[in-house]
């Protein structure tokens, strides 16, 4: 799973904007999946080929054929566009078939077509003579599979670079002018939520323009199901890891970092009957995450009134309705066994995204910045 490689069909270009689908009129990215290409070895919990369904990186001619055929098919007015390559790693790959990819995506740039290209790769490939190679391109935007900011779990993990490569990595990107993206988890073998917390502090400070949170899970092709099998790695809980990902939001958010993505998408291919063997799956696992903000955002807000009212109403923006419920109402039963007699969870469109008002007063469920999506 994950890094060089989260497709990511649903990230957005600029700050300040909300998470989209693929397709909305203002973004889009044309997926290029070449899973495992250019990676010097397999990482403990990856398995691109069981999450893309694919088994060999495609050819120059067919990325064209494949470009050629989503532009087709999607909408004419979709903004900013990227052609993103994503599931291997992308500058690990030989010089030739770089420069090969990159023509074929920049032949689309220049007809107009889309406005960008976008990669992911490790943090180790990005050096002064990468760079270079890929300099005379429209390079928009790289993303870097950073997984963790600790070098115990990296080797652990089987990673094979560590902290260091990515700090150097972040350092040669900045400033020139393409957005840095940069990939998380949690739950990794070693990693416990005090390093995990720590890498999200890190990467805060580095200030990318966008982070995506994924949990660990043992995919049933990865080395990593081994040690899941004969016991040495115990997945990390559902809940514990909904926890840490909310407080990696507080953190990113107090830096004004935004997070465009928290959990894999489901998909066909990556589903809990066929490929993920244990751990925190869940198709809404960013819902999640905003439920549990949401629910905390109203503890803290009764916590600070003197006379706490046997009534409830709650109120949120119309599109918050559902995180505040939370999935399957679980924070109304969570609130109810507070012993509240009536709750109301109702919409006001007066109020902005990600706050709550309870009995006049408004609350922000996490802490405000500046060019939030949130
Ligand atoms: S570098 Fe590791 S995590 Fe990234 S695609 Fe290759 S094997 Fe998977």
């Amino acid at each position: 799973m994950t890094t060089e490689v989260f497709p990511a069909v649903n990230h957005i270009p600029t700050k300040g904007l909300p998470e989209g689908p693929q397709c909305t009129p203002k973004f889009y990215v044309v997926p290029v999946f070449i899973p495992h290409a250019g990676c010097p070895h397999r990482c403990i919990y990856c398995d691109q080929r069981g999450i893309t369904g694919r088994s060999k990186p495609p050819t120059p001619k067919d990325v064209h054929a494949e470009i050629n055929l989503f532009l087709n098919h999607c909408r004419q007015d979709r903004g900013f566009t990227e052609i993103s390559f994503f599931g291997g790693n992308f500058l690990g790959l030989p010089p030739k078939l770089i420069g090969d990819y990159l023509k074929v995506a920049e032949g689309f740039v220049a007809k107009g077509l889309v406005n960008g290209i976008r990669f992911s790769t490790r943090p180790d490939t990005i050096t002064p003579e990468n760079l270079r190679l890929v300099g005379g391109y429209h390079a928009t935007t790289v993303e870097l599979g950073v997984q963790s900011m600790n070098d115990r779990v990296l080797h652990l993990s089987e990673r094979g670079h560590t902290a260091a490569d990515t700090r150097h990595a972040v350092g040669l990107l900045k400033n020139r002018g393409v957005q840095i993206g940069l990939q998380l988890m949690v739950g990794l073998p070693g990693d416990e939520p005090a390093l995990a917390m720590a890498s999200a502090r890190e990467l805060a400070d580095m200030h990318p323009d966008f982070v995506r949170i994924y949990p660990t899970l043992v995919l049933a092709q990865s080395p990593l199901a081994k040690q899941y099998h004969n016991g040495t790695y115990n997945p990390m809980d559902l809940n514990a890891c909904v926890d840490v990902t909310a407080d990696m939001v507080r953190v990113f958010a107090a830096s004004g970092v935004r997070i465009v993505r928290m959990g894999l998408q489901a998909s066909e291919e990556l589903n809990r009957d066929t490929h993920v063997l244990a751990g925190p799956f869940h198709p809404a696992f960013g819902h999640l995450v905003w439920s549990k903000l949401f629910l905390d955002a109203v503890k803290t807000a009764l916590s600070t009134m003197g006379r706490v009212p046997t009534d409830l109403e709650i109120g949120v923006h119309p599109a918050d309705i559902s995180k505040m419920r939370g999935i399957k109402n679980h924070n109304i039963s969570e609130l109810r066994r507070s012993g509240f007699e009536r709750i109301l969870v109702s919409p006001s469109p007066v109020l902005d995204n990600h706050h709550i008002s309870i009995q006049g007063r408004i609350y922000p469920v996490i802490q405000p910045f500046p060019g939030s999506a949130f």
